[in-house]
């Protein structure tokens, strides 16, 4: 059977660098979501919103201090063009549009919030560069900042292509096998459990099982055994075993909000106690 799926989100990025995203839009996932027609990605030159001989689109700051600053005019006038819906609706959640400046000051992405801009019908990303965007940007157009992690990069455009590519393998349909996203590491246990039988091995907020692939043996390398067994019961008790015991060792903080079966509390006590022995 064919599905049809309608398009589903409209992206727009705005950017000094429009060629940047040449590379990540053009790839995998994102490239075969645009194709489908899942997703619809508008690049947007920041400079053409200039109207000075020097297309110029940063100054310097008032008070002094280091670098410069991306200008208020050029940002709120690409904004203006893209007619968007008022920010006070945007704000109360009346249409599903989100503004979103880049920003190492932002709110850290996480799958939560993908999930949260996956459902948007309309999403924009304003890629800042220097030191910074001017602060009205994020006061009077952002409806919010995102960070993509603690550090500190030179500008927004790669912070911009994660926030795509994680988003668009969310769009429904963009996934050839829909189970996928349900069952990766950090989607929220209720998306799991919600999900049917077959994914009760799925990580449901931990972080996922390890994965295989022929050959069984490689230059004496054997995958484990249980995964060749046939015994799907095992299977799902040894992968969420597995997720438990990654979770552990990698991220023991994702381990506060994940509810947990008595099976899975005395699993955990027996790896630590396996940890601590070893
Ligand atoms: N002065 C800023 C600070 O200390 O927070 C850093 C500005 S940074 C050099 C230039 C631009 O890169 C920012 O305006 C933002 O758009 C982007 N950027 C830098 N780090 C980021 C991060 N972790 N997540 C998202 N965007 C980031």
């Amino acid at each position: 059977m064919v599905k049809i799926y309608k398009v589903t989100m409209r992206a727009d990025i705005v950017t000094i660098f429009p060629g940047f995203f040449r590379g990540p839009l053009e790839h995998g996932i994102t490239r075969r979501a645009c194709e489908m027609g899942l997703a619809q990605i508008k690049i947007h030159d920041l400079r053409e919103f200039t109207h000075d001989r020097h297309r110029t689109v940063d100054d310097r700051p008032f008070g002094g201090g280091e670098g410069m600053v991306l200008k208020p005019e050029p940002l709120f006038e690409c904004l203006e063009s893209l007619a968007l819906a008022a920010r006070e609706d945007r704000a109360a959640r009346r249409v599903r549009q989100s503004v979103v400046l880049l920003s190492a000051q932002g709110a850290r992405l996480n799958q939560a919030l993908a999930a949260e801009l996956a459902a948007l019908d309309r999403l924009v990303l304003i890629c800042g560069r220097y030191e910074g965007v001017d602060e009205r940007v994020a006061d009077f157009i952002a409806d919010r900042e995102v960070s993509i992690g603690d550090y500190v990069l030179s500008g927004g455009e790669i912070a911009a292509a994660v926030i795509i590519e994680a988003v668009t393998r969310l769009l429904p349909g963009a996934l050839g096998n829909e189970a996928s996203a349900r069952q990766e590491s950090f989607t929220a246990h209720e998306v799991v459990a919600a999900s049917g039988p077959d994914s009760t091995c799925g990580s449901g907020g931990l972080l996922d099982y390890p994965h295989y692939t022929r050959p069984a043996d490689f230059r004496g390398m054997k995958v484990p055994e249980v995964l060749i067994s046939g015994n799907h019961d095992e299977i799902r008790r040894w992968r969420r075993e597995r997720a438990l015991k990654k979770t552990l060792r990698n991220r023991p903080d994702l381990l506060q909000s994940v509810p947990l079966s008595a099976e899975d509390t005395r699993t955990l006590r027996r790896l630590k106690e396996t940890e601590q022995d070893s």
